[in-house]
């Protein structure tokens, strides 16, 4: 049983994120065994099977945005007896020296309120087991749900992903780059239910191919939350020597910066995402400063969100810890942007100043070549396998 986020917030269109929600569950259970996704009385219910893995489908809901918990459910008729006999029943798997009831009752239609049942069933459990009951950190909770005319049990509620489900945020396009930062700045993007396309730019073949294949690696995990991701892979190498043949050093990061903005741009209209995102963090490195993000931003006319401008390197590594990103963003490689980086690089550029710098570069054919190089490559979770995936119609 599924118990919805910020979904049960939303008024006139709320059957239009349950929508996306369920089909988001139906897609994340791909390949596993159960009997069908239904929505029922504002829940979403998983009718499981004996073939069923809890393991596996828990492991993927844990990662469906829009879900606030989730429970395994044993559905009871409707009737004391029933319900008894399903107490009776799940008793014994657990061990438990103090308890409480949980009731609800959504449907009028069942003689007793919460309040009666409660009592009802708990002098039921107490007598049966002789435990206490608690209402103050109880070892066990017994959960009772009477909804639209049917009766659910359960023990234990599982934490969903929270926020809103994925589809119904729009498009973004997020520039990725293998560090710590900006997995996180999608993952965020990702949990208000926004799509996140990526785009990455290497220097290859003036770094490894080390990049590239770690932002593979770190979108195989960021995909669990939307299932599968494009990714755009731009050739930045040529940019960055002409940068570095007729520019300032000291300009050098804004003008990568801006170019790099450029280009993301001109792929988010080609794939009609409405804003770009980045893991910027104010104060972090000489490219984030207010100056130079101003003097970076005023090359894009669609919107650019940074969700981490306001938290520390803590937290923010705390969060790619929960995600699973850390691991990978922490290994070694060649960043593009830690090619040619001058000593003492500007922290209060202005526009005047990085507009006169361009003025050597021929901006038009520096992106019509970087651009003319993009490839595009989609990349699914570690739990898809291709063959899973071309089964389906
Ligand atoms: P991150 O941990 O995300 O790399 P960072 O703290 O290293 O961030 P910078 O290297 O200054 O900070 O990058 C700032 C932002 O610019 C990144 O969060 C990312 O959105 C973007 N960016 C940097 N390098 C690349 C790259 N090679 N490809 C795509 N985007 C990049
Ligand atoms: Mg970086």
């Amino acid at each position: 049983m599924i118990h919805y986020h910020e979904i049960n917030l939303k008024g006139k269109n709320r059957g239009w994120f349950e929508n996306h929600l369920h089909q988001n569950v139906v897609s994340a259970l791909k390949g596993l065994q159960y009997n069908s996704v239904q929505r029922f009385a504002g829940r979403l219910l998983i009718e499981l099977n004996p073939e069923s893995s809890f393991e596996e489908i828990t492991s993927r809901l844990k990662a469906i945005f829009g879900i606030a918990n989730f429970a395994v459910a044993w559905e009871v008729a409707a009737e004391m007896d029933a319900l008894q006999a399903g107490l009776a029943e799940i008793i014994p798997k657990i061990v438990f020296q103090s308890f409480k009831i949980n009731s609800r009752r959504g449907t009028k239609n069942f003689p007793l309120d919460s309040q009666q049942l409660n009592q009802r069933l708990g002098a039921y459990v107490q007598n049966l087991t002789k435990a206490a009951v608690r209402m103050e950190n109880p070892d066990a909770v017994f959960f009772v749900e009477i909804v639209g005319g049917r009766t659910f049990l359960y023990l234990s509620k599982l934490p969903g992903a929270g926020g809103l489900p994925s589809g119904t945020g729009g498009k973004v396009l997020c520039l990725i780059s293998g560090g710590i930062d900006s997995p996180v700045a999608a993952f965020r993007m990702m949990r208000r239910g926004c799509r996140v396309h990526y785009i990455h730019f290497h220097s290859f073949p003036d770094t490894t191919m080390e990049s590239q294949e770690k932002v593979r690696r770190i979108l195989r995990i960021l995909s669990r939350f939307q299932l599968e991701s494009q990714l755009h892979m731009i050739p930045f190498a040529e940019l960055q020597r002409e940068i570095v043949a007729y520019a300032p050093p000291s300009l050098r990061v804004v003008l990568y910066r801006r170019f790099m903005l450029r280009i993301a741009q001109a792929v988010a209209e080609k794939e009609k995402a409405s804003a770009l995102v980045t893991g910027d963090s104010l104060g972090q490195v000489a490219s984030q400063t207010l100056e130079n993000i101003r003097t970076i931003s005023a090359v894009a006319t669609l919107p650019i969100f940074r969700p981490l401008i306001g938290n520390d390197k803590e937290e923010i590594m705390q969060i790619a810890r929960e995600i699973g990103t850390y691991e990978i963003s922490i290994l070694a490689d060649q960043d593009c942007c830690s090619l040619f980086v001058p000593r003492h690089p500007e922290t209060m550029s202005n526009l005047e100043q990085v507009e006169r710098a361009e003025q050597e570069l021929d901006i038009p054919k520096l992106l019509q070549t970087a651009l003319s190089g993009a490839t595009k490559e989609s990349v699914l979770p570690g739990f898809f396998s291709s063959a899973v995936l071309e089964q389906e119609p």
